[in-house]
C-alpha cells in the first residue's frame, strides 16, 4: 500500500501512542525519530526509536507544543514526515500548515480540513450541510450574549456551553437556567481563550441519558470508508474510561444509518487520513446527533482494529505517503467483540488523584485475545508533567460475554507495582449488572462512583 514516499517518520508525541506509532512505522519498513522533553529521556518510545532528539524542557509548551523545535528536529534528522499522535499538536491547523510549508508530510488531514472539522462549531455547520443530524443549538460560535441567552431559553435548559477549540472533555459547562447561563458563558469563553488560545463558544441542548457512539473513518482524499462504531459511554468528567466495539445498543438499521452519515460527512470534506465522527445516541427515541469530529487517531482505536482486523495507524501513515485506501466498503468486515480500558496513573480510591511514581514489578497480561498497548517497564519513573494515561488493556472474544470474562482474566493477571492505577475501577465495574448488560449512558459512571465508594477500595485501590 505504501508508495514509499515516507522513509523516516518523526513522532511528535510521547507515551503509549508514541510506542504504537513506532510499531506501525516498523511494520511498514519506515525509520523512526522520537522527539522528547528533558522529562522523557528514559521513556519506552525513546528506548525503542531508531533516533531521538531532545526538543526542550518538561513543560509541554516548551517541548511537545514547541513547533520550531519539532521542525528543527525533523530537518536535522532528515525525517520526511511527522506523526502528531493525539492531544498536543494533533488538531492544530497551523502546525499542519507549518509542516507542509517546511516541505514535510503531516500524517493527518490538511490544515484547511482541520480548520473546518477540528473547530467544533464549524464542524457542526458542515454536518448540517451534509444532512447529518446535529444537537439543537447555536449556529456557529456565539457573538452576542443577549442573543445567546435568548437562544438558550428557546432551546430549553439545561444547555451545554462548549469551547469551539475544546477537547479531551475540557472547555464544557452546563447551565441550568438563564441566570447561570449569563454567569457561565463569559467564564467559559475566557477559560477557553486561556486554555486553547481561542475564546469561541457555542451552545447545545443537553441530551439526557445518551450513549456516546462514534464511527471510525478513513479517507484518502477521494474515497472514504467506515470501520463501524465504538461505544464510549462510560465516562468520568466527560473523558472516556472504557470503550467497546460494537455497541450492543444499535440495531442493524441504525448502525447502517449512523455509519452512512459518517461516511457522507467524511466524503463531503474530501477527508484524508484517519478520523472519528462522534455522536450521541438516544436509546429511547432511536435518534442520533453529531457532536464532533476528531481529525486524528484516537486513544480507543485498538477496539476497532481488533474487530476489523486492520492496522489504522499503519493505514494513516500509508495514506499520508500517497497511498490509496486498501479496501472498499464491502471489504470491511467485523467479527466478535472488543473492550478497552484506560489505565491511568491515578488513584481511583482517592478521587482519581494523579499519582506519578516509579514502576516496580510489572506483570503484563497476554494470551489469547489480549492486547496491552502501554509505555511501562520495571523501573520506569512516570513523569508528573503530562496526561496520566499509562496504557490501554484491550481484549477480544467472539461475543461480549466472553470479552467480559477475558477482561476479568487479563485484569487479574495484571500487576503494576509502585503506583496506583485505574485497574481496580474496572474490576469493580465488571461486577456491575448495568455494565454487564450495557445499560449505561454518558452520565451513568459518576453517580455510580459516588454510590459505591468502597467497591474500588475492595478491589485493591490505594494499595501500592
Ligand atoms: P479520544 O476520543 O481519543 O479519547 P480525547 O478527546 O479524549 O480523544 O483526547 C485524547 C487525548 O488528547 C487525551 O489525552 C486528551 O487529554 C488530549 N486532548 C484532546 N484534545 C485536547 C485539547 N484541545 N487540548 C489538550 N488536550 C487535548
Ligand atoms: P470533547 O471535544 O471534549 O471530546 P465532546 O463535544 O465530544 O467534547 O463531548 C464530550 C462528552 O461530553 C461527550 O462524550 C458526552 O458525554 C458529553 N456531551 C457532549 N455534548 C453533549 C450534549 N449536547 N448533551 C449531553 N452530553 C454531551
Ligand atoms: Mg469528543
Amino acid at each position: 500500500m505504501t508508495e514509499g514516499k515516507i522513509k523516516k517518520l518523526l513522532i511528535a508525541n510521547r507515551g503509549e501512542i508514541a510506542v504504537r506509532i513506532i510499531r506501525a512505522a516498523r511494520d511498514l519498513g519506515i525509520a523512526t525519530v522520537q522527539v522528547h522533553s528533558d522529562a522523557d529521556t528514559e521513556s519506552r518510545a525513546v528506548r525503542m526509536a531508531d533516533e531521538t532528539v531532545n526538543i526542550g524542557p518538561p513543560a509541554a509548551a516548551k517541548s511537545y507544543l514547541n513547533v520550531e523545535s519539532i521542525l528543527k528536529a525533523a530537518r536535522d534528522s532528515g525525517a520526511d514526515a511527522i506523526h502528531p499522535g493525539y492531544g498536543f499538536l494533533a488538531e492544530n491547523a497551523e502546525f499542519a500548515d507549518a509542516v507542509a510549508d517546511a516541505g514535510l508530510i503531516f500524517v493527518g488531514p490538511s490544515g484547511d480540513t482541520i480548520r473546518l472539522m477540528g473547530d467544533k462549531a464549524a464542524a457542526r455547520a458542515e454536518a448540517k450541510k451534509a444532512n447529518v443530524p446535529t444537537v439543537p443549538g447555536s449556529d456557529g460560535v456565539i457573538g452576542d450574549m443577549d442573543a445567546a441567552a435568548r437562544l438558550a431559553e428557546e432551546i430549553g435548559f439545561p444547555v451545554m456551553i462548549k469551547a469551539s477549540a475544546g477537547g479531551g472533555g475540557r472547555g464544557i459547562r452546563i447551565a441550568n437556567d438563564g441566570e447561570e447561563f449569563r454567569t457561565l458563558a463569559p467564564q467559559a469563553s475566557s477559560e477557553a481563550k486561556a486554555a486553547f488560545g481561542d475564546g469561541g463558544i457555542y451552545i447545545e441542548k443537553v441530551i439526557e441519558r445518551a450513549r456516546h457512539i462514534e464511527v471510525q473513518v478513513l479517507g484518502d482524499g477521494e474515497d472514504a470508508v467506515h470501520f463501524f462504531e465504538r461505544e464510549c459511554s462510560l465516562q468520568r468528567r466527560r473523558q472516556k474510561v472504557w470503550e467497546e466495539a460494537p455497541s450492543i445498543a444499535l440495531g442493524e438499521r441504525v448502525r447502517e444509518e449512523l455509519c452512512a452519515a459518517a461516511v457522507a460527512l467524511t466524503k463531503a470534506v474530501n477527508y484524508k487520513g484517519a478520523g472519528t465522527i462522534e455522536f450521541l445516541y438516544d436509546d429511547e427515541t432511536g435518534e442520533f446527533y453529531f457532536i464532533e469530529m476528531n481529525t486524528r487517531i484516537q486513544v480507543e482505536h485498538p477496539v476497532t482494529e481488533m474487530i476489523c482486523g486492520v492496522d489504522l495507524v499503519a493505514d494513516m501513515i500509508a495514506i499520508a505517503g500517497g497511498g490509496k485506501l486498501r479496501v472498499n466498503q464491502s471489504q470491511v468486515t467485523r467479527s466478535g467483540h472488543a473492550i478497552e480500558v484506560r489505565l491511568n496513573a491515578e488513584d481511583p480510591a482517592n478521587n482519581f488523584m494523579p499519582f506519578p511514581g516509579v514502576v516496580g514489578e510489572l506483570l503484563a497480561p497476554d494470551g489469547p485475545g489480549v492486547r496491552f498497548d502501554h509505555m511501562l517497564y520495571p523501573g520506569y519513573a512516570v513523569p508528573p508533567f503530562y496526561d496520566s494515561l499509562l496504557g490501554k488493556l484491550i481484549v477480544w472474544a467472539e461475543d461480549r460475554d466472553k470479552a467480559l470474562m477475558r477482561l476479568k482474566r487479563a485484569l487479574d493477571e495484571l500487576q503494576i507495582e509502585g503506583l496506583p492505577t485505574t485497574a481496580p475501577l474496572f474490576q469493580a465495574l465488571l461486577e456491575s449488572d448495568d455494565v454487564r448488560a450495557s445499560k449505561v449512558h454518558t452520565r451513568w459512571l459518576e453517580p455510580w462512583l459516588a454510590e459505591n465508594p468502597d467497591l474500588i477500595r475492595q478491589k485493591g485501590g490505594s494499595e501500592t
